[in-house]
């Protein structure tokens, strides 16, 4: 959706017809031919059911600007060629003329070089932290089927595989399902049931998090220790600013402290 109000916002680039090709005034392009004399050829027959495609052609380039009437030391000959669909496109043939001018031959980089390459200075500055952090990383990346990947690398060369790179909206549900898959381990078991597949900058916090937070591990008393989390405790949260729900439940029993002041126990 936002690609396509994005295209129609700027509409006006696009070529509506063969004639809507618009015309620039920051660029004056000047052809070099260097010494070479004007290349003139002879014009050619063109067999009678052409013609009147040729000057059709000519009247709507006239009346589009596209070409203007010159008398000129130039000349080459209009070819006709049969488009696929068997209507004729008008083409003229320029190949002696061309190889008496000067090409620009201006060292373009590969465009394929430039996409691989990680941004660099005010681009890099402008990115979203979590997009700097990966763009450090920039060397283990990797685009298969147009998911993101990263290798992990095991300090000691081990273990070596690819890990998906989850979306912040997947994050929180993926770790969630994972840790409850694996019949609820501690922290660190899911964090390396976390790190086989899938990473994203902070992973590791956010794992611990979701596990501290698990309700059946909270539920469930360990040896001596008490439930760590009931009602009416401190709840954390995953990102500041984020908004919480609570249920209140009832009924709240009235009463009074020592001082007298009354209110909700
Ligand atoms: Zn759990």
């Amino acid at each position: 959706m936002y690609a396509e109000e994005f295209m129609r916002s700027r509409s006006q680039v696009f070529s509506k017809s063969e004639f809507d090709i618009g015309r620039t005034d920051v660029l004056h392009h000047r052809i070099d031919r260097g010494d070479n004399v004007p290349h003139f050829e002879r014009l050619r027959r063109h067999p009678t059911c052409q013609l009147p495609v040729i000057d059709d052609h000519v009247e709507d380039m006239l009346r589009h600007d596209v070409i203007e009437p010159a008398a000129s030391p130039w000349c080459s000959n209009v070819v006709t060629v049969r488009k696929k669909d068997g209507s004729m496109r008008f083409c003229i043939d320029y190949r002696k003329t061309n190889d008496l001018i000067k090409k620009d031959k201006f060292p373009l980089p590969k465009i394929d070089t430039c996409l691989g390459m990680p941004p660099t200075g005010t681009e890099l500055r402008e990115l979203p932290d979590e997009a700097r952090v990966l763009t450090a990383q920039w060397e283990s990346l990797l685009l298969r089927d147009d998911v993101l990947y990263r290798r992990f690398h095991h300090p000691d060369g081990s273990t070596r595989h690819l890990q998906v790179l989850l979306p912040g909206s997947l994050r929180r549900k993926s770790v969630e399902e994972l840790h409850a898959e694996l019949g609820h381990f501690g922290q660190y078991k899911t964090r390396l049931a976390v790190l086989q597949r899938a990473y994203f900058p902070g992973w590791r916090s956010f794992t611990n998090l979701v596990v501290r937070n698990c309700t059946v591990c909270n539920q469930s008393q360990r040896s001596m220790q008490a439930p760590r989390q009931t009602a009416l405790r401190p709840m954390r949260e995953f990102r500041p600013m984020a908004v919480l729900h609570a249920d209140l439940i009832g009924p709240v029993v009235e009463g009074k402290n020592s001082r007298e002041q009354r209110g909700f126990q």
